[in-house]
């Protein structure tokens, strides 16, 4: 087979919820596209993707020097499955710090010292700065983006004009979008609602975010006909090309294939669509006393469930799990006994539980990876967002698609195991509101499905369209 040589650069941010989808469309662009890929990272990431690359590909990656010790973070911060949310701006922060080590990458690439010419660059939305690179060698570049077109769009709306802080009432309208009528303040991130424009947050968001309208175009990972008033905002506010190509998960192009057998053996014993799977991605967690409460509905409820548990705000997230702190006295021996319900700790094999028959609903931060692989396989979801553009992914899921409930309403509320159980009594019963969202999910799936279709009969999904035009 002739080498190939057309060469596309991909730079992802180092969190998991970045790391994998652009994983998954490396493989894409590499598998079905026919390019090149050089995947640039840090070398403890790089060495955990390359083990976790389906067979068969040839993805080339290449370091860049970083160690998040000498940027005060905890070591290893930069390739931790868990990075606690706070950390997260301390380390986009320490990420400037690459920007002279990746253009000498690029420039010796572009000698040929390093594979071939790169075609295009294809960037994270935290390494917006990569433009200046590719405009000084004439390359082609691009965002991409791994968020909803909706969520991300209201996050760049807030952190670029911080509203709220500009009134005092507890509604307020978004200055640029018009197509959202009003966000609540209960909405907004811990970070937004402390926000002033002199904090870290505002400094390092106001500087990056308008650095991708300077991009020759904008790659979502989302689905046209799914989040339409978010896309259009997008290309109203860049005149540049949008591109929803997602999803790129998939259960062919998983980046992290499993390796626990342990949650699919548990789940091939239950009864279909009979367990609700629970997780805060991988960098959110709740309080104590929410995980009490949480454990409490779990209990009451009846349902199985499959929870990935860990240690609250305020504990060390990487400490010995000492669950006596955060979950009712026995709660796990009692569950496991009766087989209805399984902690698993840190880590679980999301998309292979999602893809289970006995999944029923997800309990969810609503991060919009989790949010796709959900809906991929027509699960419904009980939204509990926590931070970022959580919030309003699950109102446009909820309001507007109809396929989640709410849980927690807004950040810092607590709810109580009442509340809880009531809900999960509700999305389970397929009788009635359950019943609906699992009909309108099951919907979703099959959109999602059409969107990634490239068949022999020359059919191409609005996903593969847009990627065609990329391309192009
Ligand atoms: N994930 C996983 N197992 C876990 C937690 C997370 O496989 O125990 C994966 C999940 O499938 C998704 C990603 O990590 O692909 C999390 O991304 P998301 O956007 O949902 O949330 P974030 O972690 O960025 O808040």
């Amino acid at each position: 087979m002739a080498e190939r040589k057309e060469n596309v650069v991909m730079f992802p941010f180092m969190a998991q919820g970045h790391l994998i989808p652009f994983l998954a469309l490396a493989v894409q662009i590499e598998q079905r596209r026919g390019y090149t890929v050089t995947f640039v990272n840090t070398p403890l990431n790089i060495t955990k993707l390359r083990s976790s690359l389906p067979p068969n590909t040839t993805i080339r990656f290449l370091e860049l020097p970083f160690c998040s010790a000498d940027h005060g973070l905890p070591p290893d911060s930069e390739n931790t499955d868990v990075l606690p949310y706070p950390l997260i701006v301390h380390l986009m922060e320490a990420s400037l710090s690459l920007k002279p080590s990746f253009k000498r990458l690029i420039s010796d690439i572009t000698d040929q010292q390093q594979g071939y010419p790169p075609l295009c660059i294809i960037a994270d939305m935290f390494f917006g700065w990569t433009i200046d690179i590719a405009n000084e060698f004439g390359i082609f570049h691009t965002v991409f983006n791994a968020g909803s077109a909706y969520g991300m769009a209201i996050y760049n709306s807030l952190w670029l004009h911080l509203p709220h802080c500009k009134t005092s009432s507890d509604e307020f309208l978004l200055p640029d979008f018009p197509q959202v009528s009003r966000i609540h303040r209960s909405q907004l991130s811990n970070q937004l609602k402390t926000a002033d424009g002199t904090d870290s947050w505002s400094i390092f968001l106001q500087r990056v975010l308008p650095q991708w309208l300077n991009s020759d175009g904008l790659l979502l990972n989302t689905v046209e006909d799914l989040d339409r008033t978010g896309l259009h905002y997008f290309r109203r506010k860049s005149g540049r090309p949008v591109w929803p190509i997602g999803p790129t998960v998939s259960s062919m192009t998983r980046a992290r294939p499993s390796k626990d057998a342990n949650c699919l053996e548990w789940l091939d014993i239950h009864p279909p669509a009979s367990v609700i799977y629970i997780s805060f991605g991988s960098q959110n967690t709740v309080s104590a006393s929410q995980m009490m409460e949480l454990a409490m509905a779990l209990e009451a409820s009846n349902k199985n469930f499959i929870w990935v548990v860990r240690p609250p705000l305020g504990f060390d997230i990487n400490s010995e799990f000492r669950a006596v702190e955060w979950l009712p006295d026995g709660f796990e021996d009692r569950m496991s006994k009766c087989k209805r319900g399984l902690l698993v700790r840190k880590w679980a094999p999301q998309l292979e539980i999602l893809s289970h028959k006995s999944t029923g609903a997800f309990l969810s931060h609503c991060g919009w990876n989790s949010v796709l692989e959900s809906l991929s396989h027509g699960v419904p979801i009980i939204g509990w967002p926590i931070a970022a553009e959580q919030f309003y992914n699950a109102e446009l899921l909820d309001e507007e698609i109809g396929v989640c409930v709410e849980v927690a309403r807004g950040n810092g509320c607590e709810v109580r195991h009442v509340e809880i159980a009531s809900v999960i009594e509700m999305v389970m019963d397929e009788n009635g509101k359950g019943g609906d969202m699992r009909k309108k999910a099951c919907e979703i799936k099959e959109m999602i499905k059409d969107a990634i279709r490239d068949d022999d009969e020359g059919y191409k999904g609005s996903s593969v369209k847009a990627m065609d035009e990329f391309f192009n």
